[in-house]
């Protein structure tokens, strides 16, 4: 299902989510406007723990912050159960504002700063997934010996290459996170973390990348984590009590797109930790799984109003909007495909038309070649899935203000984020006369 599961069409054939028509949102609102689906985020955060619940009660499932990170999500990622994941001080300061308990926070990246891990360690966070040998060098001289310790996992790459574009892909051998296996590169850093005694070794981390539709490079990756645990044991006495596959389950886009099910996901992800732990000897440990995506994604729309409409004949019809690639650039970044819906109406007739951005780059396209009514200047145009890497890689290129965001439940909305206004543009203007105070 591309769109969150309260959409409907009301009687006069406007888009409803959440029980609130798209077009009220829109009047209250403007646009570009995203719109997230609290029914649907609940559904999905539910779908993980019950599934996990099923197939793995040892599992801890951890919502990777860096799909869509905002204060007002975070209360209900917490009473679904989950932790959650941080790529940045930026991330870890605004979780810890919004009041997420510092002890369920995992740290992640490829090139933590140290004031970054100063302040991951001011607030106590629950673990820090380590990259490489620059940040044990930093965390040695950070830790000390004789205090709380730290939780760590150390993030290996298995050589591992997952059906994705090129930039998705995270688990290939020629890439820049986490440490090799194949190289020696990750026992070495195994040797050193259990040579610092501030650090605890927890177990081993692995992603892979990110839209990735078929199982069994998650159970591959399971079982690379479980063989490298397995020697690491016989190396060096270390037993790990968890084991991180990380994230990067898909979502559908478009129609045709497969389902991709969180409970055939869960399934064959404990199925492999099962049988590797069985294989390798080890008491089933704690597995650790990250979706970002799949949870945020299918719980957003973003909504755009059309303006130009630009015929060229035989060649082209651009239907152009009033956001694109600021708030939106997976599709110039990735080739990304959507699927959209006219919102405002029904409508007749059917065209192909590619929906254009406003942004001054040809590459700002959101969807090349979609079949829609027939569009008039005024109309709204809606495109589901875009609850993920939307909003959180938006910019403001060419002085856009990036949108407002509400979120819909049992038809009422409330405005969680506003949208930026010109004042927020001059915000870091360092030289800029600061205007006369009315007092
Ligand atoms: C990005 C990322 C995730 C989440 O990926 P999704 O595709 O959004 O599920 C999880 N873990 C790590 C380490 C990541 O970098």
């Amino acid at each position: 299902m591309v769109w969150p599961v309260t959409t409907e069409r009301d009687r006069s054939g406007r888009l409803v989510i959440g029980g609130v028509p798209v077009t009220a949102l829109v009047e209250e609102y403007g646009t570009p406007l995203y719109i997230y689906d609290e029914a649907t985020l609940r559904e999905r955060a539910d779908a993980y723990r019950r599934a996990f619940a099923r197939h793995y009660p040892r599992a801890r499932v951890v919502y990777a912050g860096k799909a869509y990170m905002a204060t007002w999500l975070l209360p209900l990622l917490e009473s679904a159960g989950l932790w959650l994941d941080v790529v940045s001080g930026g991330e870890l300061y605004l979780a810890h504002r919004g009041g997420f308990p510092a002890e369920r926070i995992v740290f992640h990246g490829n090139n933590k700063t140290p004031d970054e891990l100063a302040l991951a360690l001011q607030l106590g966070i629950g673990e820090v997934v380590v990259d490489n040998h620059h940040e044990l060098d930093l965390l040695e001289r950070m830790v000390p010996a004789d205090g709380p310790g730290l939780d760590v996992l150390l993030r290996v790459n298995p050589g591992i290459d997952a059906h994705t574009h090129a930039y998705r892909k995270t688990g290939i051998v020629d890439s820049k996170f986490g440490l090799l296996i194949e190289s020696g590169d990750a026992a070495r850093a195994v040797e050193r973390i259990v040579g610092i005694p501030g650090l605890r070794l927890r177990g081993y981390h692995a992603h892979i990348g990110s839209q990735i539709v078929e199982l069994e490079p998650f159970a591959a990756t399971v079982d690379a984590l479980f063989r490298f645990a397995a020697a690491m044991r016989d190396r060096f006495g270390v037993v790990p009590d968890q084991i991180s596959p990380g994230g990067g389950f898909g979502i559908p886009y478009e129609s045709g797109d497969p389902e991709a099910a969180i409970d055939a996901y869960a399934e064959a992800v404990a199925r492999s930790a099962l049988a590797a732990a069985e294989r390798w000897g080890f008491a089933p440990p704690v597995l650790t799984v990250e979706p970002g995506r799949s949870i945020v994604g299918p719980a957003g729309v973003a909504v755009y109003r059309v303006g130009t409409i630009k015929d060229i004949p035989g060649v082209r019809r651009y239907v152009c909007v009033d956001g694109g690639m600021a708030d939106n650039i997976r599709p110039a970044l990735y080739g990304a495909r959507y699927t959209a819906a006219l919102a405002n109406r029904t409508g007749e007739g059917e065209a192909l038309v590619t929906i254009a951005g406003k942004y001054c780059e040809s590459g700002d396209v959101l969807i090349k070649d979609i079949a829609l009514p027939t569009l008039e200047p005024g109309d709204l145009i809606a495109l589901p899935a875009a609850g993920a890497y939307c909003l959180a890689m938006a910019s403001n290129y060419n002085l856009a203000l990036r949108p407002a965001v509400v979120a819909v439940a049992g038809g009422e909305a409330r405005l969680v984020q506003r949208r930026e206004r010109y004042e927020d543009l001059l915000a870091r203007e360092a030289l800029l006369a600061t205007p006369p105070r009315s007092d």
